[in-house]
């Protein structure tokens, strides 16, 4: 059996620009846990937006060094960067950016999201990158709903969606850098599943809503999240209500982290030259 390291959560809410309202789960100064090859989560809302005339979202902003990866449950999100890239994602798509050497962009509510006003949901996820990756040119997959696999659980139990990585012999759409498995997954209210992991990687789970009990022992509530110790592989989950969890497993990158806001790298001089290539406008 795979262990309970702790369970997390947080209150304290800040916003990013005027468009995400998010709350913390960890970030990569969170002490005693291992997250690697996870950088950072933000869970942005559950949040109510009237409509309005001007789309907000956060303006041109850099990154350096790793990934980010925004997972949209409801609302819709429209970005554009200085490398030519744009794009539009919806409730159920994935955009995995892979920042890399750097560039510049833009996140903001659609302009029919603006327009009409709803609920918005979405997690984003920073992935860390192994040194040798840093340095690449930036690229984006954007992997809309049809294209992640479901697979259906056992006595309606649920689903299970498979962004990266396998489950039982499906694989996710998402290419990675590392061996990277992200779930989303939906728990049926009295459901148990049993997860298999592989030894020695780094796992974690949030719950977006609902509760489960953790290997019959601890309980995960909504807007927690878990950390599991290395060791072991199986997890057993059961779900309390209807839960929606976010499954995070990955190789640790075994390497440092130096890390300044949105620039993650390995040394501090690393993080001198990025803040000094921003300042120069190489970031287009
Ligand atoms: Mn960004």
């Amino acid at each position: 059996m795979k262990q309970l390291h702790r369970i997390t959560r947080t209150d304290e809410s800040h916003w990013v620009g005027d468009g995400f309202p998010v709350r913390t789960l960890f970030s990569y100064n969170t002490p005693d846990a291992e997250m690697s090859p996870f950088l950072m989560l933000d869970y942005a809302g559950p949040m109510e937006f009237p409509p309005a005339s001007k789309p907000r979202g956060v303006g041109m902003h850099p990154h350096r060094g790793f990934e980010t990866v925004t997972i949209l449950y409801r609302g819709e999100v429209e970005h554009r960067d200085t490398v030519g890239h744009g794009g539009m994602i919806g409730p159920g798509d994935v955009q995995w950016m892979t920042a890399a050497k750097g560039l510049l962009h833009e996140e903001m509510h659609s302009a029919a999201f603006t327009r009409q006003g709803g609920v918005f949901e979405a997690i984003q996820l920073w992935v860390n990158l192994p040194a040798e990756y840093k340095m690449i040119a930036p690229h984006y997959q954007s992997i809309l709903n049809d294209r992640i696999p479901v697979q259906k659980l056992d006595r309606q139990g649920g689903f299970i969606r498979i962004i990266a990585g396998e489950y039982q012999g499906i694989k996710g759409p998402a290419s990675t850098y590392t061996l990277i498995n992200l779930w989303d997954l939906r728990l049926s209210e009295g459901h148990t599943l049993e997860l298999d992991f592989p030894e020695n990687h780094t796992t974690m789970l949030f719950a977006l809503k609902g509760s489960v009990k953790i290997n019959n022992a601890s309980t995960l509530n909504d807007v927690e999240l878990a950390f599991f110790e290395q060791a072991g592989t199986k997890v057993t989950l059961t779900a309390l209500k209807d839960t929606t969890l976010l499954v995070m497993n990955g190789a640790a990158i075994n390497e440092p982290i130096a890390g300044y806001g949105p620039f993650v790298m390995n040394t501090q001089e690393e993080i001198q030259l990025a803040i000094k290539d921003f300042n120069a406008g190489h970031f287009g």
